[in-house]
């Protein structure tokens, strides 16, 4: 039997999700979820086969090994056990891979080791990833892992966009430099622009902008990246739902000194109470809108601040890339929400970008262009397949 499937896994610090694809047509298989991993009380499972019916149960998960073997169950019972040998590969999402993994890697102890190391960079993120490694490790140590990096995208950045101008010396030495992340779906959507304006990757330009509940924006030239919002961590850049983004690091040395706040309050206030979510309250994108079209101000400010960031990052873009032929929205936002994407190129038509509103509002959900016939920069709405992306690159691995 060729194998022809792969499981992709992307574990947090109390979740699992996975899903199953054939990679010969990219088709999902099935899908599911296992909640509250380590919590007290009991734990939840939801699993959906493709054209079938979702089955929902209560479960003990006190570990992530306990989470993938109920996952496994439910795909067994489906007929893709972790030990079928359909199973080409599992493919992991890891968030972390600093300047060490540049691509797509197959696990041994020595990558182990080296996400292990990578840990202080991604205190929430890569522990949660390790555990998942290991535990699919060894419940089938024959069967391929492959790690896909959320940073990889972005190891193509040059110096000069990627360093920070501070003490080059305790940069090296806590290597603090700017390595961005969502590169998975920054990777894929670039390519879909490619193909939706009938050119190859390489020979197109393309600014990708990532607005989910984090945000983060691209500048990708001829298929590599050049740039990109986030940094250090997923805290810089375009305001997000509950994070700050861009804040001058004076903020938190006048919040300690003046405001008394500690280092780790001032971490939660700029991760959890920050961006749409600290401006007025409400982290939805939704709500906002609809709050602001009653007139309510304080949404409306929120609107506002997040659409001028926005804007600000794409003409920062244009300059960093010199041509442009397309800016593209993805993720929750970008994919839904069609005053978002009006704002974001409002008053850009001197640098190319125009949208069509007929075209921006019409109830379409696949890769699309939403920009007029004339327009000299296209404008595209792409949804983003971060699994089918990791899926595809572990199987182009373990079939190299
Ligand atoms: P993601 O992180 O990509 O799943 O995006 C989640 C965010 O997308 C939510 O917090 C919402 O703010 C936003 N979102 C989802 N659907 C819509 C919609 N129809 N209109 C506006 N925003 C939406």
């Amino acid at each position: 039997m060729k194998a022809t499937q792969v499981l992709v896994l992307n574990s947090g610090s109390s979740s699992l999700k996975y899903q199953l694809l054939e990679m010969a047509d990219g088709s999902r298989l099935a899908s599911g979820l296992v909640e509250r991993i380590g919590e007290q009380g009991t734990g939840r499972l939801v699993h959906t086969p493709a054209g079938g019916e979702r089955r929902e149960r209560a479960l003990s998960v006190p570990d992530h090994a306990a989470a993938l073997r109920a996952a496994g169950e439910e795909l067994a019972a489906d007929g893709t056990g972790l030990d079928s040998p359909r199973l080409a590969a599992v493919g992991h999402r890891v968030v972390h891979g600093g300047r060490s993994f540049t691509e797509p890697t197959l696990v041994d102890d020595r990558v182990l080791a080296e996400i292990e190391r990578l840990v202080p960079l991604a205190p929430l993120h890569n522990p949660a990833n390790l555990a998942g490694i290991r535990t699919a490790r060894a419940l089938n140590p024959e069967l391929p892992q492959v790690a896909v990096f959320d940073t990889a995208f972005h190891t193509t950045i040059p110096d000069h966009a990627a360093c920070y101008a501070i003490d080059a010396d305790v940069a090296a030495a806590h290597r603090v430099r700017r390595y961005g992340f969502h590169g998975t779906s920054h990777a894929f959507v670039s390519r879909a622009t490619a193909a939706l304006l009938d050119r190859r990757p390489e020979e197109v330009n393309v600014i990708t902008l990532h607005l989910g509940n984090g945000a983060s924006a691209a500048a990708v030239a001829g298929g590599r990246c050049v740039d990109t919002s986030m940094g250090l961590t997923p805290l810089e850049g375009l305001v997000m739902g509950t994070r700050s983004g861009d804040v001058d690091p004076a903020v938190v040395f006048h919040l300690h000194r003046v405001a008394g706040m500690s280092v780790d309050e001032i971490d939660e206030l700029l991760n959890s109470r920050s961006g749409l979510r600290g401006l007025c309250g409400d982290n939805d994108m939704r709500e906002v809108v609809r709050r602001m079209d009653e007139g309510d101000g304080r949404a409306r400010l929120a609107f506002d601040v997040y659409a001028h960031r926005l804007r600000s990052y794409i003409g920062a873009y244009f300059a960093v890339l010199g041509r442009v032929d397309a800016v593209t929205f993805t993720a929750g936002v970008g994919e839904n929400a069609s005053r978002v994407r009006t704002a974001a190129v409002a008053g850009l038509d001197a640098l190319g970008p125009v949208v069509d509103e007929r075209l921006n509002t019409a109830a379409d959900r696949g890769p699309r262009l939403i920009s007029p016939e004339y327009a000299r920069v296209a404008v595209a709405v792409v949804p983003t397949d971060e699994e089918l992306e990791i899926a595809t690159q572990a199987f182009a691995l373990v079939n190299a």
